[in-house]
């Protein structure tokens, strides 16, 4: 199973969860004590070793933030 490895270009980040809907993994979550400069809480990765690269939240994000390397 390839791995991912996930970054968020948190600044333009708008808080609409669809990259947390989307992830088979679950890993994604909305950290409640971490903001960007436009208010909204980011995205981060609970258990990166879970994460399989399929790019499935970058595809969903409507924004943009979200880049995926994948490890082959
Ligand atoms: S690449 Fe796939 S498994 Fe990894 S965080 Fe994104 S949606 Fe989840
Ligand atoms: S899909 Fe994009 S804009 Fe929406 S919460 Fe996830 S990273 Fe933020």
């Amino acid at each position: 199973m390839p791995k991912g490895k996930v970054t968020f270009e948190t600044e333009k980040c708008k808080g609409c969860l669809l990259c947390v809907e989307f992830c088979p993994q679950h890993i994604l979550y909305q950290d409640k004590n971490a903001f960007n400069k436009a208010g909204y809480n980011i995205i981060t990765v609970s258990e990166p070793e879970k994460c399989v690269g399929c790019a499935f939240c970058a595809m969903m994000c409507p924004d943009s933030v979200i880049t995926v390397e994948v490890d082959k």
